[in-house]
């Protein structure tokens, strides 16, 4: 997956300041490779690539985030960013009927979507009607009937001497009907043709003019691929729309068509629909989208935690006293050192898998949160002097520690000597660059 590639390029970052040349360039590859295995357009990578390139060019290595997840960051900041940032909501009319018209290829799944669409409306509060302007394919205006009954909803189909053989009429008729009947939304399905069709485009584009619509949705299905830009440039030319609805979600596909299409359209995804049942269908999340496109499953979340969990106040200061500014390490750091451990808490196994924390990952298995509360105790039954100085514990202070914290005399001792342990290692590590992750001395 990616981040194992980019935790493998940046193997040998650690302790540098900054990104270099080099490994942002080695990053770029990664991405590329990444984004073209998601489907995502040439161009579009092309473009994608070079703005994360420069926004890792100005970025710092440091912090709660080893390069790899920086990098990660940034490129899941521009793709949330590019897909649309906060989910779009569906803009409705001030005088109703608000009118959103469907367009789309054949098979892309708009009738399918119509349905799905006036369900959850009609679970919003709204009281929706379906119209069959699709008088293309012979099945069409039944399929929206059989759908439309499953939802519950309203369908209005050309009947004889009602526009029969004319969507545009079809159209216009039901906008009339749904003002009569106080449908409060109309869902206009259209026709589409299995590729790019003059003709058709015509027709969507005169039934836009006769319905007037608060918002055309472009439907698209998100296992074409490649082929997505194209497709959505063309309807943005022949028909315009103001969101798109990416369909079959449910497949393999991993969403480079969102990426494309919002990218070279500029147009917000709106709505995603991922599955044959009516209820297969959700408000799209440009998060989600994201990490599906980067493979990267739950690691985004993760970084967010381990980014939210690191303190920096603390580790800052931690690391001006490794550098003698703030005054010797002292067993008060450590246990706070090992509490900010305990805040990550159940993120300590998942840790390991982060990208750039193998080398920790079998401290990190054997790791129990017990052994916390354990070195918690005897620490807190240190006075402030020894605590500050942990020099002076010698053998008599050592019994009386065990006594007050209920441990064996060993236990302190293990404990001490493991202070001293972590606290030379801790003085390697700066001498090397920041501390790489607070916290982990001692575990
Ligand atoms: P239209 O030609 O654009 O109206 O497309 P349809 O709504 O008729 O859908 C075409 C086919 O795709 C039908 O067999 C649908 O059941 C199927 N379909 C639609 N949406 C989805 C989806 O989100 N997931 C899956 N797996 N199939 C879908
Ligand atoms: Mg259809």
């Amino acid at each position: 997956t990616l981040s194992d590639r980019l935790s493998d390029t940046f193997k040998n970052l650690r302790g540098k300041g900054r990104l270099s040349e080099a490994d942002i360039d080695a990053t770029a590859r990664e991405i590329r490779l990444a984004l073209l295995e998601a489907d995502v357009a040439l161009p579009v990578v092309k473009q994608f690539v070079a703005s994360v390139k420069e926004r890792a060019r100005g970025s710092e290595v440091s912090g709660a985030l080893n390069p790899a997840q920086q990098v990660i960051k940034i490129v899941n900041e521009e793709l949330v960013g590019i897909l649309g940032g906060e989910t779009r909501r569906l803009r409705f009319a001030k005088q109703p009927p608000t009118v959103i018209m469907l367009a789309g290829l054949q098979g892309a799944g708009k009738t399918t979507l119509a349905a799905k669409l006036a369900l959850w409306l009609k679970g919003q509060g709204t009281s929706p009607m379906l119209v069959a302007a699709d008088l293309q394919r012979p099945n069409a205006v039944k399929q929206l009937q059989v759908n439309g009954e499953r939802a519950g909803v309203t369908v209005f189909a050309p009947e004889p001497g009602n526009g029969v053989g004319d969507p545009v009429a079809v159209a216009r008729r039901a906008i009339e009907e749904a003002k009569r009947t106080l449908h409060d939304v109309v869902i206009v399905d259209t026709a589409g043709r299995l590729g790019i069709d003059a003709e058709l485009m015509q027709q969507a584009a005169d039934i836009r003019d006769a319905v007037q619509p608060d918002e055309v949705l472009f439907v698209v299905d998100a296992m074409i691929g490649q082929d997505a830009v194209n497709t959505a440039q063309a309807f943005l030319d022949g028909v315009g729309y103001d969101a798109v609805v990416l369909t079959k979600l449910d497949g393999d596909a991993r969403g480079g068509a969102a990426l494309s299409i919002a990218s070279m359209t500029g147009k917000p995804v709106m709505f995603a629909s991922n599955g044959e049942k009516l209820t297969d269908f959700d408000l799209f999340h440009p998060d989600r989208m994201a990490s599906r496109i980067l493979d990267m499953g739950d690691l985004l979340t993760l970084i967010e935690q381990a980014e939210k969990t690191f303190d920096a106040d603390q580790a800052a200061k931690a690391a001006a006293k490794l550098q003698g500014q703030g005054g010797e390490f002292t067993l008060d750091d450590f246990l706070e050192q090992m509490q900010q451990v305990r805040k990550m808490g159940s993120l300590t196994k998942m840790l390991g898998m982060l990208p750039g924390m193998g080398q920790f990952r079998e401290q990190l298995e054997n790791f129990d949160e017990r052994e916390i509360d354990r070195i918690q105790a005897i620490i807190q039954s240190m006075t402030p002097a020894e605590r500050a100085n942990p020099k002076m514990i010698d053998g008599s202070r050592r019994s009386r520690i065990a006594k007050g914290s209920g441990r064996a005399v060993s236990d302190v001792n293990q404990l001490v000597d493991r202070f001293f342990e972590a606290r030379k290692m801790m003085q390697q590590m700066a001498r090397g660059g920041a501390p790489a992750m607070p916290g982990m001395p001692g575990v």
